[in-house]
């Protein structure tokens, strides 16, 4: 049905092609429609005056000062000119300094004059300034139509560079409001907005752009969020109840001899209660009749891989292959060989493929595969290539799921004429309501019990100046037979300088630790896999007592001898990383220590988190915490798993309780008419389908 939202952005008046493609390109915004559903993320709140002497350096945010122009100075190079202002409001006086646009700002500024200032204080020495500030004269604001709050609009270096800055947004959902505000359709059913008290879309879309009170925009925002969840919520559960309708899940009725000699004569410890009730519920999900989707969450260390063992041992048993796919060629390379150990003597035949695998032993996998002898195929991305086929594949388990993409893993699900039962194992902890909404239609199991005889972890955070202290703790360590990883940041943007920073440390590292009464080993990601292998293996092995690496080692290691981790420049990592990271050691039964290392200068968020990192060792409240700092950007590495759905203005870390809502309402909804077939629910079919065209991003689990 097409509306008069759909028209192309182009025609709007201050728009054109050019900014039309601009527009499309980096902000998504190609119809009228997406521009009035392009929300603002924030708001100022126009009522509130700071005095210039007030502003300190831990109000973060941004702030708006009433203040006169002084003086109008322009300073640099001719070509790479600078404006200088100086304005004062009788308390105190600022710099507003413009690197851009200078010819354009400085026209519309006069000296004498007072002007209403928005912008983010920057703190030099004391003293603040405040760069690309926007101004408006105190005359022009007062005529200004709208209420106290005015909405910031995000935008990128290429928008603000044809006028598109938050301002210029602004202008255009003014210009698209009066095109279109007669003929905003109501996109949900007067019975929902009525019983969950939702206001009209046409006014949450005004209030959401140009709040009268902070109340309004409450409501707005509440409807607004309300309508993005529930369409979730629709689309997820008829997912799920088509996945349920149909009984096309293999089925493993039989817990044979592979199970039974590995329980009995080969496991090594007692499984934890929370191991056994995981391995229950996957036994449960293999004899339901239904394809299994689950979600097996539990902290670093908690023994996720033999509850992915155990279940492989029950598809064999019953004649259906697994592969175990691995987000590295290190961790896959440990999976293969610490499984092969558990398993030696049963008669069951492994094999591991990666993208170092030699072309002779690539084929024997290959073949192998092929024709069902390899019960049991290890590997890393290799897996998904089109050339490995299964005779049978009933299972598949991902390891550390976040690192995979979404398209990636649906990849796998399509090697069997139907699809195979999925265990996704992650470290990271999920909230419930992210998991219901991000990764859509799953079952969550949690391991919430470490092996016991754990020692929780020491953490302490120590500055360079302390260094020498720290190498002397290292030595202690290592005479009583320890080993230690000392882990450098990599980051995209500066990946020279890490690997810079790594080299030097690797080498101050040898010269504190001299061989051949210490051996220390590195691993990179710039090393061919034979070294990077043959790195591993001294430290694996025992050989190396120290060894130097990038955030490469950071899913999955397992040496139980190492207890010491040293992550240099931490405040560089995020929460997630960090606790990730600190998980590699604490292993064994013995005492184990995280050392945050960093400069003292830390910004704000930085001293957060490192602060929270020696105060708990609870993933779970770590989780929640980073998603607080970072929104859930980054959590469980969304921008690399690409999330389910985008979300517009929901938020998954605050709106928890809006999530479980939805959800009873989409299930309501469901509960009659599961396909959205009666003709009475045709807005809700619409608000279903709009979030499935995103469904090709989403996980294809329906065969
Ligand atoms: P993760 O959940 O981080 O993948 P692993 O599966 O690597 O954890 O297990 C961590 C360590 O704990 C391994 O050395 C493993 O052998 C050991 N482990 C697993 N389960 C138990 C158990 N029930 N009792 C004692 N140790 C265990
Ligand atoms: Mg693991």
């Amino acid at each position: 049905m097409a509306s008069y939202l759909d028209n192309d952005i182009k025609y709007l008046p201050g728009v054109g092609g050019q900014r039309a493609s601009l527009l499309a390109a980096e902000a998504g915004i190609r119809t009228l429609g997406d521009l009035l559903h392009y929300y603002p993320f924030r708001y100022i709140d126009r009522t509130k005056i700071w005095r210039i002497a007030e502003v300190t350096e831990e109000m973060e945010s941004y702030i708006q000062l009433r203040a006169r122009i002084l003086a109008v100075n322009h300073l640099g190079p001719a070509r790479r000119q600078r404006l200088s202002v100086t304005v004062t409001d009788g308390s105190a006086s600022t710099e507003l300094v413009w690197f851009r646009g200078v010819k354009w700002i400085e026209k519309k500024l006069e000296i004498g004059r007072e002007y209403l200032i928005f912008g983010r204080p920057n703190f030099f020495r004391g003293a603040f300034n405040m760069v690309h500030p926007e101004v408006e004269s105190v005359t022009a604001a007062l005529n200004r139509p709208n209420g106290s709050l005015q909405g910031v609009y995000s935008t990128t270096e290429k928008l603000a560079n044809i006028q598109l800055g938050t301002r210029g947004i602004y202008n255009l959902v003014c210009n698209a409001w009066k095109l279109c505000e007669e003929r905003i359709e109501e996109t949900l059913p007067d019975e929902i907005r009525h019983a969950y008290g939702l206001i009209p879309l046409r006014d949450a879309l005004f209030e959401i752009h140009f709040p009268q009170s902070h109340e309004q925009l409450r409501a707005a925002q509440y409807r607004l969020k309300f309508e993005e969840l529930f369409g979730i919520q629709l689309h997820i559960l008829s997912r799920r109840s088509i996945r349920l309708e149909r009984a096309n899940g293999f089925l493993f009725p039989k817990v044979g001899e592979l199970f039974n000699a590995f329980y009995h004569e080969k496991l090594p410890f007692p499984l934890t209660g929370a191991q056994k009730r995981v391995i229950r519920e996957i036994r449960n999900d293999t004899v339901s009749g239904h394809q299994m989707n689950r979600l097996l969450q539990g902290d670093v260390g908690s023994g996720k891989t033999l509850v992915a063992l155990v279940s492989m041992l029950l598809a064999a048993d019953n004649h259906y292959q697994s592969c175990l796919m691995a987000p590295t060629e290190i961790l896959a390379r440990q999976h293969f060989a610490s499984i092969s150990r558990m398993i030696e003597g049963l008669p069951i035949r492994i094999g591991i493929l990666t993208g170092a695998s030699k072309t002779k032993e690539r084929n024997e996998v290959l073949k192998g595969a092929a024709s069902g002898e390899i019960q049991i195929l290890i590997g890393t991305h290799a897996l998904l290539e089109e050339r490995v086929q299964f005779a049978d594949l009933g299972l598949v388990v991902i390891d550390e799921q976040h690192r995979f993409g979404v398209e990636q893993r649906a990849r796998l699900w399509t090697k069997n004429r139907q699809t195979p039962h999925i265990l996704v194992m992650t470290a990271t902890p999920i909230p419930r309501t992210l998991a219901m909404t991000l990764y859509g239609d799953l079952e969550v199991s949690v391991i919430d019990e470490l092996p016991p005889g754990r020692k929780p972890i020491k953490t302490v955070h120590m500055t360079d100046a302390q260094r020498l202290a720290l190498f002397g703790f290292m030595k202690r360590e290592i005479a009583k037979g320890r080993q230690i990883y000392v882990v450098y940041p990599l980051i995209q943007e500066s990946e020279k300088m890490d690997y810079k920073d790594l080299t030097d440390g690797y080498e101050s590292i040898s010269r504190e630790f001299p061989p051949p009464h210490y051996l220390t080993t590195v691993v990179h990601g710039r090393m061919k896999p034979e070294e990077k292998q043959a790195g591993m293996r001294l430290f694996t092995e025992g050989q190396a007592q120290i060894m130097v690496a990038t955030s490469v080692i950071e899913v999955g290691v397992d040496v139980p001898n190492a207890t010491v981790m040293v992550i240099e420049s931490a405040e560089k990592f995020g929460l997630s990383q960090l606790h990730q990271l600190r998980g590699r050691v604490g292993r064994g039964g013995e005492q184990s220590y995280c050392i945050l290392m960093s400069g003292d200068k830390l910004s704000k968020e930085a001293r957060t988190r490192l602060r929270a990192m020696v105060e708990t060792t609870d993933g779970f409240e770590l989780a929640e915490l980073d998603m607080r700092l970072r929104g859930t950007g980054d959590l469980a590495g969304t921008q690399q798993s690409g999330m389910a759905f985008d979300l517009k203005i929901a938020n998954l870390s605050q709106d928890n309780q809006l999530v479980e809502l939805t959800r009873r309402a989409a299930e309501k909804c469901l509960q009659n008419d599961p396909e959205l077939i009666d003709p009475r629910n045709a807005l809700l079919k619409t608000l279903r389908d709009r979030y499935s065209t995103s469904a090709g991003r989403d996980y294809s689990m329906i065969s």
